[in-house]
């Protein structure tokens, strides 16, 4: 299964992902002129969060052993059998947010006026995520997530620690590094 990785040396807090994925993927016009004019507002599937020192997109992650769906009330989110992601049937939401409770990462986001939970769901259908395709400092990449599993424990334990230290306690990122 392919997951984005992010290299967070590169993010510079643009929030262009953040962006264009609500342009792309919560709007019905597909420009950000005619995104702009919408309501509600077209809301994106990811969040940049950091502060003055580090910024980096957050987006689901496609766990493994992913606890929001079992918290959900009406089975609306399922793990896609072909690709394995965990997506939303937004059309089963009964906007109880109860998932954005157990999601570890607080990658779920409600959409009271759309009353449904929004999250990443890779944009699965497209060549390449928008995020990855808009990204103008290329901090985004998709991988394998066996890949990952192979990139030593130490660093991916640096990486947590280091973001622990400043703000986000028991934030694991997926950091790519060089
Ligand atoms: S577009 Fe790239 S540099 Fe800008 S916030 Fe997103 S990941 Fe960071
Ligand atoms: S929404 Fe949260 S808990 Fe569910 S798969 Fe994504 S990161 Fe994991």
């Amino acid at each position: 299964m392919k997951v984005i990785g992010v290299h967070l040396d590169r993010c510079t807090g643009c929030k262009t992902c953040e962006l264009y994925c609500a342009v792309e993927r919560g709007s019905n016009g597909k420009t950000l002129l005619k995104a702009a004019q919408e309501t509600p507002l077209p809301q994106p599937r990811l969040r940049v969060e950091g502060n003055n020192e580090f910024t980096f997109p957050l987006q689901c992650r496609h766990c493994l052993q992913a606890p929001c769906l079992n918290a959900c009330l009406n089975a609306a989110l399922v793990r896609d059998p072909e690709t394995n992601l965990v997506l939303v049937r937004e059309e089963r939401c009964i906007a109880c947010w109860t998932c954005t409770l157990f999601c570890p990462f607080g990658v779920i986001f409600p959409w009271p006026e759309r009353k449904f939970a929004l999250k990443c769901d890779r944009c699965a259908f497209m060549e390449n995520p928008v995020c990855l395709e808009v990204c103008p400092c290329q901090a985004l990449e998709l991988v394998e997530l066996e890949d990952f599993e192979k990139i030593p424990g130490q660093r991916r334990a640096e990486v947590g620690k280091t973001l622990a230290g400043k703000k986000e306690k028991g934030l694991l990122l997926l950091d790519l590094g060089e």
